[in-house]
């Protein structure tokens, strides 16, 4: 599946809630950064979703 994943790095804040939220574990956290694995992304857009500071979004 082709996910594109247009995320804000500079407005995130690390607060973990996508990785929380992803369901299928292809968001990690590390050193208060976030990285997506895009082949894991089912498009839930979950954490498009629960991040309070808007830093992502799931385009189709
Ligand atoms: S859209 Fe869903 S599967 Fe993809 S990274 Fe976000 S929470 Fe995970
Ligand atoms: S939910 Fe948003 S602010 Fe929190 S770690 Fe994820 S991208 Fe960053």
């Amino acid at each position: 599946m082709h996910v594109k994943i247009n995320f804000k790095s500079y407005i995130c804040v690390g607060c973990d809630s996508c990785v929380l939220m992803c369901p299928v574990n292809a968001i990690t956290l590390i050193n208060f950064k976030v990285f997506f694995d895009c082949s894991k992304c089912i498009k839930c857009k979950f954490c498009e979703f629960v991040c309070p500071m808007g830093a992502i979004e799931i385009q189709d």
